[in-house]
């Protein structure tokens, strides 16, 4: 030991009285207080005895600042906001849409208050939760009936095993798609049960390969939206009302995974066209399945929407019971949906749409104010410009269409050798940021893509806390 006279941490009691601890054990409980303590003096008693340690290191007050510190890391929530400044609006790992504020009310209600989820208000009998959107659904895409899961993935599911099970579901190669997230169509035919009958090659399939492969073991003919990639050349699809003809001239259902599923036509925002869900039921398609949280904008779901026979059938599943949506979900995706009753004002109201049309002038606009206060915070080792950028719509939705935008760009000027470096830090000092902010780095540069930049005050207010190493 290296002094005369041992230190000697405080006792557990000691500190528990002291007035420094007192405002812990009102914030976070006489528990949560004592187990941090414990860990703390644990931790530092070897250096305590080692002589290591001043006293003025274990002073009460000093301890209950760094117990605080620690049991406010752990009291802070796993589930973050972020700030979205990838350029992809639609971005699956950051949640995908944003809500309405009519569909957060609803939620805020929901989470409340009891509600008629299963329950008719006007026979007093029990009630089934589809009906809850079946009214808005079947006016808004003409469809006779609908059944509402957690996912598109589990539509898929649900609507393959339910109609096609021992049977053989005929799709053509050009559409035999891997969506993120290990999400294959022949893994998810396999497991719904349907025997994978493939016909036609990856760029063309005509309406005479699905012909051929119709048989007595034939169960349902599915095509599937290619959303993430696309098949450009010397390519042939057979036309849904083809398909349809077809496949109702042999008494099979014809199953269409739109993916994405736009309710209107996108091209009046200046949008890519993306084929709509009516569209889909009009050319004869019997069952559609889309996502909520794509370019729907709602919560997460999967909608099957279609024939009433085949819905009765699909709802009869007991799959349903278990790839079911909850109340909060049910309670959004009604409110989401009764925006699209008024196209005129969707685009101001549904926050995914107003994001993925913003003019790239305003946004443009927006990098030239934020550059300066950027470019201040860095220093002189970043170079900052406000430029245009190009970002992209996510989830699989248009994977070729790009969204003309603006960013921020910041380089450092520095030698070749040392960028990656210095991108990396930066990149993770945004990310260390009290509200996250998340780029993307691509040719010696970090992007910031001011597209969704829809909260400027908070971001501007966190900006002196960045501090990147070099
Ligand atoms: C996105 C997508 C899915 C999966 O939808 P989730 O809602 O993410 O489960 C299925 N099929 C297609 C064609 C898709 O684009």
């Amino acid at each position: 030991m290296s002094s005369s006279v041992a230190l000697r941490l405080p006792s557990i009691d000691g500190l528990l009285r002291h007035p420094a601890c007192a405002p812990l054990a009102e914030r976070y409980g006489r528990d949560l207080l004592l187990t941090g303590l414990r860990q703390l003096l644990d931790e530092l008693r070897p250096d305590v005895l080692s002589g290591q340690l001043a006293a003025v290191e274990i002073g009460p007050e000093v301890l209950a600042g760094r117990v605080g510190e620690r049991l406010a890391q752990q009291q802070r929530s796993q589930v973050r906001r972020v700030f979205n400044l990838t350029g992809t609006v639609l971005h699956t790992n950051l949640g995908r849409a944003l809500l309405p504020e009519e569909a957060i009310e609803a939620v805020e209600m929901a989470a409340r208050y009891p509600l008629n989820l299963e329950f008719d208000l006007a026979s007093g009998k029990r009630g089934d939760r589809d009906d809850l959107i079946e009214g808005l659904i079947r006016e808004l895409t003409g469809a006779e009936a609908v059944t509402v899961v957690n996912n598109n993935a589990a539509a898929v599911l649900l609507t393959l095993n339910s109609l096609g099970a021992r049977k053989e579901g005929i799709i053509s190669r050009g559409e035999l798609i891997e969506i993120g997230g290990a999400f294959r169509i022949p893994d998810i035919m396999a497991r719904a049960g349907v025997r994978l009958h493939e016909v036609g090659t990856t760029n063309r399939t005509h309406a005479r390969d699905y012909q051929a492969a119709i048989g007595p073991r034939s169960g349902l003919i599915m095509r599937v939206h290619a959303s993430n990639y696309s098949i450009e050349g010397f390519t042939a699809r057979v036309a849904t009302a083809e398909l349809a003809e077809l496949a109702h001239a042999h008494g099979l259902p014809l199953l269409e995974d739109l993916g994405s599923g736009s309710l209107l036509d996108l091209t009046r925002w200046g949008l890519p066209a993306e084929p709509t869900v009516r569209q889909a039921l009009l050319d004869g398609a019997d069952i559609v399945t889309f996502s909520g949280d794509k370019l729907l904008g709602g919560p997460q779901a999967g909608l099957i929407v279609g024939r009433k026979e085949l819905i009765a059938k699909i709802k009869k599943n007991p799959l349903k019971r278990a790839l079911r949506v909850d109340k909060l979900t049910l309670a959004a995706l009604e409110a989401v949906l009764g925006l699209y009753r008024d196209p005129d004002r969707l685009a101001e109201r549904l926050p995914s749409l107003r994001l993925l049309t913003r003019p790239q002038a305003e946004i443009h606009a927006q990098a030239l104010r934020l550059q300066p206060l950027l470019a201040d915070v860095l220093g002189e080792v970043w170079q900052v410009s406000a430029v245009e950028a190009l970002g992209m719509i996510g989830s699989g939705s248009q994977p070729v269409a790009r969204l003309p935008s603006a960013a921020l760009c910041c380089r450092p000027q520095v030698s070749k050798r040392w960028r990656g470096r210095y991108l990396l830090n930066l990149e993770a000092a945004l990310r260390g940021l009290p509200t996250p902010v998340l780029g993307r780095i691509d040719a010696d540069a970090l992007w910031l893509d001011l597209r969704q930049l829809d909260d400027e005050p908070a971001w501007l207010a966190q900006l002196p806390q960045l501090q990147v190493d070099p």
